[in-house]
């Protein structure tokens, strides 16, 4: 399955999951927010460093509908721009702030052909509910090997969820791993 998460760098929440994915043998995509990548460079460094690819999450993290098409793309290119001193591409997997894609967007992209890159399953980890509870909700619907699965770097309970279940992940065989680098 493949691993994303959103809303980071967290000087905080994403270094105790580096290393939980470390520990697994896993790797991730990181959807990072622009103005969060200025504030916590170290954060990024290391994402990159140990292997995981940067996904674009815009530069504010607005809604994109609230805003015309011109602005909606100085969003993704400022946020590109940033990425691109880390990890040296031009572009990169450009996830909307709160799946919002509005139809100008998705145009302008199928244009110039690059993607969109959703989710296909949802661990529900911004709920904050308690981690026995967030893990019991995946064990019951569990992702499959193809998933693309959705969790946040921005709080504690994703750090809990993810060491409830990275083991057991590894036990019945799955690999964690980032999105394949593709068009972006
Ligand atoms: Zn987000």
């Amino acid at each position: 399955m493949f691993l994303t998460f959103d809303d980071g760098p967290d000087p905080e929440h994403t270094p105790p999951i580096l290393d939980l994915l470390k520990a697994h043998g896993a790797t991730a995509t990181f959807f990072l927010i622009g103005d969060r990548i200025d504030r916590h460079p170290e954060v990024v460094q290391r994402i990159v460093d140990e292997g995981h690819e940067l996904g674009n999450h815009s530069w504010g993290h607005p809604f994109m509908s609230d805003l015309p098409i011109e602005r909606q793309m100085e969003e993704i290119a400022r946020a590109d721009a940033s990425l691109s001193t880390y990890d040296g591409r031009a572009t990169h997997p450009f996830r909307p702030p709160y799946g919002v894609l509005p139809r100008n967007l998705l145009t302008r992209f199928a244009r110039t052909g690059r993607t969109i890159a959703f989710w296909s399953y949802d661990s529900q980890d911004y709920e904050r509910l308690p981690a026995p509870v967030l893990i019991r909700q995946v064990q019951a619907d569990p992702p499959r090997s193809g998933d693309v699965v959705l969790m946040h770097d921005d709080n504690a309970g994703t750090i809990e969820l993810l060491a409830g279940l990275l083991p057991e992940w590894r036990a019945q065989g799955y690999s964690v791993r980032a999105m394949p680098a593709g068009r972006a």
